[in-house]
């Protein structure tokens, strides 16, 4: 019997297609993890705009920075970047309303049960103040505060500071670009007019280019952005559409001067059929109305941008249209849609460049061989279809859970019929607001309490087990963990101040 060795078998060209933030993204972190030996190729094209918003993340793209071995500070100079504490709700459960969902933890959890099941029970009993009160993460960015957590007090709440960043995604991807190709990626710039396919078993075989180049691979990877070139136009994967759910589908981007004290977070405020983002940077503040165009047009939407400016707008607004939803298959035969190739879900919570990089690596740990094994493939898929649709819900939650009285859009959102899931989770948190994380989705116990609890939605009870401890104690405890929260935000530097002492841009 002939058996093929493994090194026969190995894939040795990857054809990356699409120069964005997925692209760069794949490039730098495929050149720096697989073994020599493989040739890896992005192709780009000039005359095709990569989509230029995407300018929020969450904690975890520490990792992958960590993961490419970049020096923080500079690549907050490079990017123009900020730090990012968490997101600010304006006027999402109803008029007036603010709260902030920070990363990281609230309070301290205690054997018995979760801290937020003591807060809950002093604050039913009218004893204890609103939840922000209780996370460094909360408290911190409404005095425009910041800094990373030190590394000598483990058992300050200085240590909890959990952060993400905001940057410059043109500047973020050029970045990338530079260490992929000093890895040894090799950038053809041109467009793709043509996918030729392998007749026998449908695999994408080769691109022809504009100029006529042929490139050829073994495994292809779709970045193509929304056009989706190789995994839809090529091998018509299908497309599961959730608009019904998640039913914006277009934004007017457009940056501003920055006005004001730099704010470590993202602000989201809802508007009449969607909501506004502003993103601050070091040298621009990002703004974007993200609205459904069954309820608003393009130009209502976008008088309402302007018109909730900080400042003066620094270029033409951008309208982009899209439809949330995902690939019904994120890896097909020889082809890994990356990036909004693979799908796309509202920018509500930052977690599209998240989902990048868990693809990745993804990728990396299933990473095939020119048999391309279908076991493997299924997991992937398995696994792509269990991330997106533990977001996806969380998404649900914000536009569920809303109270506005005089919109369409947000009846609409009121009155849909959500996932089964997302209702158990509501009928959970409303009778003894109980919360539990399933499996490995992204967002824990925290950021669903704080979503819930922001947008108005209030449990009945508390977990019973708390009244092992009476009132007084509990008084006691939720009174320390504030003030040492608050003392600790008294001494820490301003945002602004942070940066401009560690990593501004020049
Ligand atoms: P693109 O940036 O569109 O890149 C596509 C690439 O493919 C380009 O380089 C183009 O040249 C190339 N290409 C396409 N066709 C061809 C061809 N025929 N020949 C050659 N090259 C070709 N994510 C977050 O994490 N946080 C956010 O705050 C956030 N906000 C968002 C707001 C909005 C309104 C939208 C729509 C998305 C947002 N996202 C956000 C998502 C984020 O922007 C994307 O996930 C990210 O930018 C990745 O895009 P991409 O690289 O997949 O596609």
């Amino acid at each position: 019997m002939n058996i093929a060795s493994e090194t026969d078998k190995a894939i040795r060209e990857i054809v990356i297609v699409g120069g964005g933030t997925a692209g760069w993204m794949t490039a730098a972190a495929l050149s720096r993890m697989l073994p020599q030996g493989k040739r890896l190729r992005l192709v780009e094209s000039d005359q095709i705009s990569t989509i230029g918003v995407g300018e929020a993340t969450i904690p975890s793209i520490r990792a992958f920075n960590q993961l490419l071995n970049l020096d923080e500070d500079e690549f907050i100079r490079e990017t123009q970047a900020t730090f990012k504490l968490g997101i600010e709700f304006v006027n999402w459960g109803n008029q007036g309303d603010s709260y902030i969902h920070g990363f990281g933890q609230i309070g301290r959890d205690q054997v018995v049960a979760k801290f937020y099941q003591y807060w809950l029970k002093m604050y039913q009993a009218g004893k204890a103040p609103d939840l922000e009160a209780f996370s460094i993460n909360t408290v911190a960015p409404r005095h425009a505060k910041f800094m990373r957590p030190p590394k000598d007090m483990p058992n300050s709440p200085l240590s909890d500071i959990s952060y993400a960043f905001h940057f410059d995604a043109g500047l973020y991807a050029r970045y990338l670009r530079g260490i992929a190709e000093r890895q040894g990626v090799l950038r053809t710039e041109g467009r793709i007019v043509e996918v030729g396919t392998h007749p026998e078993n449908g695999h994408i075989a080769s691109l022809r280019m504009e100029n006529g180049e042929q490139i050829e691979g073994d495994l292809f990877i779709d970045c193509s952005g929304l056009s989706a070139l190789l995994i839809e136009k090529t091998l018509h994967t299908g497309f599961e559409d959730w608009s019904h759910w998640l039913p914006a589908d277009s934004a007017i981007a457009v940056p501003c001067v920055p006005a004001g004290a730099l704010l470590p977070y993202t602000r989201s405020s809802a508007h009449q059929a969607g909501w506004q983002w502003r993103i601050p940077l070091q040298h621009r503040t990002g703004n974007g109305h993200v609205f459904c165009s069954k309820f608003m047009s393009a130009d209502e939407a976008q008088a309402i941008l302007l018109n909730n400016l900080d400042g003066e707008a620094l270029a033409e607004p951008r309208l982009i249209r899209f439809t949330t939803g995902k690939r019904k298959r994120a890896w097909n035969k020889n082809c890994v849609a990356i990036g909004l190739a693979g799908g796309f879900m509202e920018p509500l919570e930052s977690t599209s460049i998240h989902m990048i990089q868990t693809a990745i690596m993804r990728l990396l740990s299933l990473f095939p061989d020119r048999a391309f094994s279908q076991v493997d493939i299924d997991t992937y898929n398995a696994q792509n279809d269990e991330e997106y649709q533990r977001i996806r819900d969380f998404l649900i939650m914000h536009y569920k859970l809303n109270q506005h009285q005089d919109a369409d859009f947000w009846r609409y959102c009121r009155e849909m019929e959500v996932p089964a899931e997302v209702q158990h989770r509501i009928d959970l948190y409303r009778s003894h607001g109980r919360i539990f994380r399933l499996g490995e989705e992204l967002f824990a116990d925290a950021s669903w309490l704080q979503v819930m609890h922001g947008q108005g939605l209030r449990a009945q009870s508390y977990h019973p087990l708390v009244d092992q401890r009476s009132e007084e104690d509990i008084d006691y405890f939720l009174t320390q963990v504030q003030k040492t929260i608050q003392k600790c935000v008294d001494v820490m530097p301003t945002h602004a101040e942070f940066i401009a002492a560690t990593c501004a841009a020049e």
